[in-house]
């Protein structure tokens, strides 16, 4: 069904009513005249006939006497039908004996026809206005005369004309009302149907099924199928709806993210492909701005999820406002947004400039305070930008790129924008190296631990550092700065902490068995320490190796206070319950949150050795230093000083009240072959958790 019908039901019936009531009347009418007719022709002939039948008898006399005045005399009495306007007797040989004219018509009468005044038999003829008769008259069977009447026709006429007239307007009346009448069962029956036809075509053509027919009052078939039209219509109206809102929430599912309302990763890759192919045609170059927010997980863990989606959504807010119509602002995924920004210019300059400048307004718009939940907050991007033309285009690259540029602009001081530079790839390079060669040495076993002996006041070894080295083939000896920041990056620290942690025990083990007992200080990696099943996986290796928890001291750093604090507290204190020490690494250098340090169970700080370093360089330094070691004396938690290298900064330390140390000024990270013959053989139950040797190297400490 295509279209609108070339007539409507309504019409067709209407017109069909119409046309099939006019020709009914008509032929009715015209069978009505035509009967009137005839009977009036035969009215006329049986009136001349009985005419002719009374006078022919005696005409015959007055013809066979040749006596006009007895003929006058008979018609003379006949001649009185108003209608009779003319009577002729003629003679045989056809000349008149009488003939009788009504007064007044003697010159609108016509002269005889002679065909009748010949006529051996009665014949009669109508003409326009008369109505002829002739009848012969006989004498005996002999014919001896004839009869001719002339009859006006204008009463039958002037009959018929009013018959005509009355059919006319009979006629018209009648089609008049069945016209109403037509419009009436239109109204009631072709009307609805006609709607009901119209609102099909409406839907069809466009789609749109918001159409309602009206439903006629009068219950009928009618009705009942515009109810069930307009309740199909419903009932689609709904499906529809509901179908669009599912491909619209699957559309958004799969190309938008969900909390941001911000094109996704898969989005961003169709935008992607669409503006190369573009810039190929354009010879533009389009850009990539990747960033990250700086502290956001602080934020997150600090003030809950709520804030930090709230804060996000303001972040997506604020970088959809900074750009331009035609650029696509992502979300890939946490705190990590992107915006692709096509057709940048045709040249590099103008191109890194102009990405520069949107990146720079999209770090100035985030960087503004946020106001959520009545509290203001600041946060701020590391914003990294990668170019990309016809030859540079690689989806994965460009965000590879653009993700070290972001890198590189969080280690110059967060808060600003880092173009992609082609030594950063260099590194990046380097730095997959290093992870490869780093996976397979673990599992070849090419790393080995040194240990770090630390000395109390007395100058007594109380305990060591584990610190791991790794033996490359290629690379030569390896310090852990160079490969334990990349390992941190993946999963692969969690690997290396295993090793270490299953090295020591198995160390200590033997060590015990030896008869040396000695507590050894594990560097233990944020990621690594919040792994799912590291305390059980710790239980295991003590189990196995067979040793005592008390002699492991875990080094945490305060990157392990950025993620949820509470969860940090429960399982140190699960480990605390194996019999597992904590002190907090690099003390001063990370996130220090006094509040969080009094709720941790922590058996030591470790002073960073860049301030010991500071003590004899400036007073600032010393002071920090005399704070830390008083603050922890406060909080009843011993202090460790790390990178003790010289002499005034040991008698500086003392002199605060720091009690143990390590450093050079006292040995270096050694094998430990050589750190057992430092220690002295002893019975278990001579110890009381620290074992001791005094330092050899070393013999300042009686002066304090
Ligand atoms: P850290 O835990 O603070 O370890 C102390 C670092 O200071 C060691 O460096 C040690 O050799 C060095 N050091 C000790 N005394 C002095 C001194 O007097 N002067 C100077 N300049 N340095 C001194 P190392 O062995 O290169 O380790 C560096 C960092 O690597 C460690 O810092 C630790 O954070 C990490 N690390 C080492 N081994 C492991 C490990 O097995 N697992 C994990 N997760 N991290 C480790
Ligand atoms: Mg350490
Ligand atoms: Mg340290």
């Amino acid at each position: 069904m295509t279209g609108r019908p070339a007539a409507s039901v309504t019409g067709r019936l209407h017109h069909l009513f119409l046309t099939s009531t006019a020709v009914v009347l008509m032929v009715a009418g015209v069978v009505v005249l035509a009967l009137e007719l005839m009977s009036s022709r035969d009215t006329m002939i049986s009136k001349a006939e009985s005419f002719t039948g009374l006078t022919a008898p005696h005409l015959a006399n007055a013809l066979a006497t040749e006596s006009p005045l007895l003929a006058n005399l008979l018609l003379e009495n006949y001649f009185s039908e108003a209608d009779l306007l003319g009577i002729y007797v003629y003679r045989l040989d056809g000349s008149d004996l009488v003939h009788m004219i009504r007064p007044g018509t003697e010159e609108t009468l016509p002269t005889p026809d002679m065909r009748l005044k010949n006529s051996i038999k009665a014949d009669y003829r109508f003409s326009h206005k008369l109505f002829e008769y002739s009848q012969p008259i006989r004498l005996k069977q002999e014919l001896i005369g004839q009869i001719y009447l002339q009859y006006s026709l204008s009463t039958v006429v002037n009959q018929l004309m009013f018959y005509l007239l009355f059919g006319l307007v009979l006629y018209l009346v009648s089609l008049l009302s069945v016209y109403h009448l037509s419009r009436r069962i239109q109204r009631g029956i072709s009307q609805p149907i006609d709607q009901l036809l119209r609102a099909m075509h409406t839907v069809i053509g466009s789609q749109k099924y918001e159409v309602r027919v009206p439903v006629p009052k009068q219950d009928s078939d009618v009705s009942d199928l515009i109810r069930g039209f307009n309740q199909m219509l419903e009932q689609i109206g709904k499906n529809t709806q509901q179908l669009a809102a599912q491909q619209k929430a699957i559309e958004q599912h799969v190309f938008f993210d969900p909390l941001t309302g911000l094109a996704n990763r898969r989005m961003l890759l169709q935008r992607m492909e669409r503006e190369v192919i573009r810039s190929r045609r354009s010879g533009h170059i389009g850009g990539l701005l990747y960033m990250d927010l700086d502290h956001f997980k602080t934020i997150n863990d600090s003030l809950g999820h709520a804030i930090g989606d709230a804060i996000l959504m303001g972040v997506a807010k604020r970088i959809s406002a900074a750009v331009r119509e035609v650029d696509t602002p992502a979300r890939l995924g946490g705190d990590e947004f992107v915006v692709l920004l096509p057709e940048l210019g045709k040249h590099d300059s103008k191109a890194s400039n102009n990405a520069l400048s949107v990146a720079e307004k999209v770090r100035q718009a985030i960087s503004e305070p946020h106001l959520i939940n009545d509290r203001v907050l600041h946060v701020t991007p590391s914003i990294g930008i990668a170019l990309f033309d016809q030859e540079n285009s690689n989806f994965e690259t460009l965000i590879m790129q653009a993700d070290l540029a972001m890198y590189r602009a969080k280690d110059e001081g967060r808060n600003r924008v880092q173009f992609f530079l082609e030594h950063m790839q260099e590194h990046a390079d380097h730095r997959q190296q290093i992870e490869e060669r780093l996976r397979a040495a673990i599992d070849q076993d090419l790393l080995h631990l040194c240990y770090q002996p630390q000395v109390n006041a007395k100058g007594e070894i109380f305990g060591a550092e584990a610190l791991v080295r790794w033996k490359d083939s290629d690379l030569g000896v390896l310090n852990p700065d160079a490969f334990i920041p990349i390992a941190e990056m993946t999963d692969l620290i969690c690997c290396l902490g295993r090793w270490v942690l299953s090295t020591v025990c198995s160390q200590i083990a033997r060590w015990n068995e030896d008869g040396r007992y000695l507590t050894v200080s594990i560097n233990i990696s944020p990621r690594e320490f919040q792994q799912k099943g590291f305390v059980e996986s710790v239980e295991e290796i003590v189990l196995t190796t067979g040793i005592s928890a008390d002699q492991l001291v875990f080094e945490l750093t305060e990157g392990v206070l950025l993620s949820d604090i509470d969860a940090t507290i429960a399982k140190m204190k699960r480990l605390n319950r194996l019999g597992v020490s904590f002190s907090l690494d690099d003390f001063g250098t990370g996130y220090s949150s006094l509040r969080y340090l009094k709720q941790l169970p922590l058996d030591a700080l470790k002073i960073d050795q860049s301030f010991v370093c500071d003590i004899t360089k400036d007073a600032n330094g010393a002071a920090i230093v005399a704070t830390i070691i008083a603050m922890s004396r406060h909080l009843k938690i011993d202090v460790v000083a790390e990178g003790v290298e010289q002499q005034d900064q040991l008698d500086y330390l003392i002199r605060c009240g720091c009690s143990m140390f390590q450093g050079f000024l006292f040995f270096r990270p050694m094998p430990p072959e050589e750190l057992e013959e430092l220690i002295p053989k002893r019975h278990k139950s001579h110890l009381d958790g620290t074992l001791i040797t005094t330092v050899p190297t070393w013999d300042g400490f009686d002066s304090y």
